[in-house]
């Protein structure tokens, strides 16, 4: 297993084997993310790919049932090349059952619905969507390369080629402040329930030293959330999902609180508990800030 810089996976990846293919992000320009800043994006040669995959192969991780592709947005690799590496996976990992990947809105676009199509019945089962917010503005601001309306139509190109799609949003992009809160959850909230995911995982903003976001937030440009506003936004957030049979957590380690389940099959039991903290204002029933990370 031959890796280049820092790798990054969802949560719910931690299983996974995660296979290198791409180094970096295609789009790297969002003023929020650090993850791939220190990479300069390039596709590694498919040859070695192949044979990191031989060489997986060759150990424990032969019983592997689920492979992660990385670095940033893997969707983006040419269709023969992921066909390839598609085809080697399961002819090597005979338990494997899912592959996944990060996927950009840009690097989803381009593809056209047969391209995704194709990849997704080779067995790229799901993709992992940042969609961070559903306010068009404010997705323009921290360069997502698009804006409500590509983003809408990213996710959606994803789910009706069949993917797993699993969408992922920021509570706290908007800033603090009600008005904030509740109009950046009511627009993510009405961009997921048209986008229609399986799976949405909410994040909480966190400014990092070195982003422009963490420059606008030392300038006063943008005002960071409260812990219990950060609640409140997700309060709103999950209110407002309309979606049967959404799987939804915020496990993320930026989160001041864990939860999940399965709207709006659970969402009592999930506003109920958000209720309890938020009226309790006690913040040793939240993951303390020391403890927060992207
Ligand atoms: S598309 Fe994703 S990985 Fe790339 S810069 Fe934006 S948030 Fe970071």
């Amino acid at each position: 297993m031959r890796y280049e810089g820092d790798i990054y996976r969802p949560p719910g990846e931690w299983k996974s084997y995660l296979l290198q293919c791409t180094v970096g992000c295609s789009h790297n320009t969002c003023t929020f993310c650090t993850m791939y800043k220190a990479k300069r994006y390039h596709v590694r040669p498919l040859a070695d790919v192949l044979e990191d995959i031989q060489m997986a192969a060759g150990t424990w991780y032969r019983n592997t049932e689920t492979v992660f592709l990385c670095d940033g947005d893997a969707i983006d690799l040419p269709v023969d090349y992921l066909l390839a590496v598609l085809d080697a996976l399961y002819k090597s990992f005979p338990h494997l059952r899912r592959v996944t990947t990060y996927a950009g809105p840009l690097s989803t676009l381009r593809k056209s619905p047969e391209e995704l199509r194709i990849i997704r019945q080779a067995g790229l089962q799901r993709a992992y969507l940042g969609v961070e917010t559903g306010d068009d503005a404010l997705l323009r601001h921290v360069k997502k390369g698009v804006g409500a309306e590509g983003m809408l139509r990213a996710g959606q190109s994803l789910v009706e080629a069949g993917f797993d799609l699993w969408t992922i949003v920021i509570t706290g992009l908007e800033g603090a402040g009600r008005d904030a809160l509740e109009r950046n959850a009511a627009l993510t909230a009405k961009m997921i329930n048209e986008m229609r995911p399986k799976h949405l995982s909410s994040m909480t903003l966190m400014a990092i030293e070195g982003t422009p976001l963490y420059e606008e937030v030392q300038r006063g440009e943008l005002k960071l959330q409260t812990p219990f506003e950060s609640l409140l936004e997700v309060r709103q957030l999950v209110s407002q999902i309309q979606l049967e049979d959404l799987h939804y957590t915020s496990n993320h380690a930026s989160n001041y609180l864990p939860i999940k389940g399965t709207l709006t099959r659970d969402r009592d039991a999930i506003l109920a508990q958000l209720d309890q903290v938020l009226q309790s204002g006690d913040p040793a029933l939240l993951r303390d800030d020391a403890y927060r990370s992207l």
